[in-house]
């Protein structure tokens, strides 16, 4: 498993083994196009996040190699699906092809849009972007409120 530690907000965030061969297999090596999902979690309320599910694209998704962008109907229909099975949406994944990816400025007005839209109770939202090496270490994971990006270093 690979852990994250975002100091700001005293928070750590935990990807299984699984989750990560899951995201792995989207990794952005050449000639693939950038690929996202949503992250799920078990736990919350908890300061220790388990990431228990990911959800991979879908064809409806508008994707290219510099571009995501997620099907808001299929998006919502997951939530509410996996709500039901006791994973809570918590953010968002996407790739960049990038060793170590960082986000772009529309990443970070996405992903504080998602905080201030969503109907979630939590203090923040995850940013997952997979690097695009095998060592998932190098990804990039932040917390994100309404305003601002708080990044979360790998243990
Ligand atoms: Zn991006």
């Amino acid at each position: 498993m690979y852990k994250f530690q975002c100091n700001e907000i005293d928070i750590t965030i935990i990807f299984p083994t699984s989750v990560v061969e899951n995201l792995k297999k989207f990794r952005q090596t050449i000639f693939k196009k950038e690929a996202g999902g949503l992250l799920f979690c078990s736990n919350p309320n908890s300061n220790q996040i388990n990431i228990s599910y990911i959800s991979s694209p879908s064809i409806y998704d508008i994707r290219s190699k510099y571009f995501f962008k997620p099907d808001e109907k299929i998006s919502q229909a997951t939530i509410d699906r996996l709500f039901h099975q006791g994973h809570y949406y918590v953010g968002d994944w996407h790739t960049h092809p990038e060793k170590v990816p960082t986000p772009s400025e529309q990443d970070k007005k996405t992903i504080c849009d998602i905080y201030i839209k969503s109907n979630h109770h939590l203090h923040y939202v995850i940013i997952l972007i997979v690097s695009s090496e095998k060592d998932f270490s190098k990804s990039y994971v932040a917390l994100a409120d309404g305003n601002n990006l708080y990044s979360c270093r790998p243990m």
